[in-house]
């Protein structure tokens, strides 16, 4: 796979790069082993809660990493996103460490590390080694230009300020009467604004049905903490639906799909419905065997599905 296709696969984020020195590669021994990640760009990691002290100096965060040569994928680590204070001895420095080694060591001052992060997993991200002397370097140079670090197209990726801008925006909208569909046709959003919409709506559903699908009350996640699940809109996106938590169901995949496709519904007595011609089908016992169950609800009552919203897609997707 070339490069560029890596890079543009719609399940990452825009990437952001570093121009390696020798201090963050393995040519520099002795030198504490890691990738700085310069002030610029920690927006574009976890944000790190919490204090430190002269006795707990740093804040860590354990994230996934994909680790890439060019296009070649060559394994998985367990790594850190460290902040480190030096007890105020120093200025603060944020970096990756930890099961580096097999990017630290393949690397030259002077290569680029391009960054990317999982759009919908924000504690996983993609570390893409690109040596000198490679067609992919020529191909990444162009757009990285004389710059040490920054991002490599146009657009900047979700930042920390807007997932919290966008949380606090949707969180307002929660508290005032619900509204089916969404008038502000947001054509002037940024790609970064929609992708923090999208985050902090998943992270609210999620949230308040507890990590289980609301049909089938099935959940699954990594030992690092992420999930399967995916957040529902009930009056879709596409359709101008809200994102709010009332507008939301906590699906498994295929409870997903299946109810993208109306291929069931919930009743206004919140009770799952599967009609008729979709029970006809043999293949289907299992979702047959849902009908009539009441669905999980929303740990907070307030932000239970709305009925105008389930009623909405009996409606108008629900196949009869
Ligand atoms: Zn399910």
């Amino acid at each position: 796979m070339a490069l560029a296709d890596l890079l543009a696969q719609k399940e990452w984020d825009r990437p952001i790069f570093k121009r390696l020195p020798s201090n963050d590669t393995g040519e520099a021994p002795g030198h504490q082993g890691g990738v700085v990640i310069p002030k610029d760009l920690r927006p574009f990691f976890p944000g790190l809660t919490g204090t430190t002290s002269a006795d707990n100096p740093t804040l860590d965060h354990r994230i996934t990493a994909e680790l890439f040569d060019g296009a070649h994928f060559l394994g998985m680590a367990s790594t850190r996103y460290q902040f480190q204070t030096w007890g105020g001895t120093r200025s603060p420095e944020s970096r990756l460490t930890d099961e580096l080694g097999p990017l630290r060591n393949r690397a030259k001052a002077g290569d680029v590390l391009l960054i990317q992060r999982a759009i919908d997993e924000l504690d996983r991200y993609r570390l893409i080694l690109v040596r000198q002397g490679t067609s992919d370097f020529a191909y990444t140079s162009k757009a990285v230009g004389s710059r040490k670090w920054g991002s490599l197209g146009n657009d900047l990726p979700l930042s920390d300020p807007e997932l919290r801008r966008a949380e606090k925006e949707q969180g307002d909208r929660e508290e005032e009467p619900f509204q089916l569909f969404d008038l502000d046709p947001r054509t002037s959003e940024t790609t970064g604004l929609r992708v923090a919409r999208s985050v902090a709506f998943r992270q609210k559903v999620y949230e308040i049905y507890r990590g289980r699908c609301s049909v089938c009350s099935s959940g699954i996640k990594t030992p690092s903490g992420t999930s399967e699940l995916d957040a529902a809109h009930i009056v879709p996106r596409g359709k101008a639906g809200a994102d709010d938590a009332r507008n939301g169901l906590a699906l498994c995949k295929t409870h997903h799909w299946a109810f993208d496709r109306g291929l069931f519904s919930i009743t206004p007595k919140r009770l799952v419905t599967v009609p008729a011609v979709v029970r006809a089908i043999q293949l289907n016992d299992k979702l047959a065997a849902l009908n009539n169950q009441p669905i999980v609800e929303s740990v907070d009552d307030r932000l239970r599905a709305h009925s105008s919203a389930l009623e909405w897609h009996v409606q108008n997707v629900l196949l009869r």
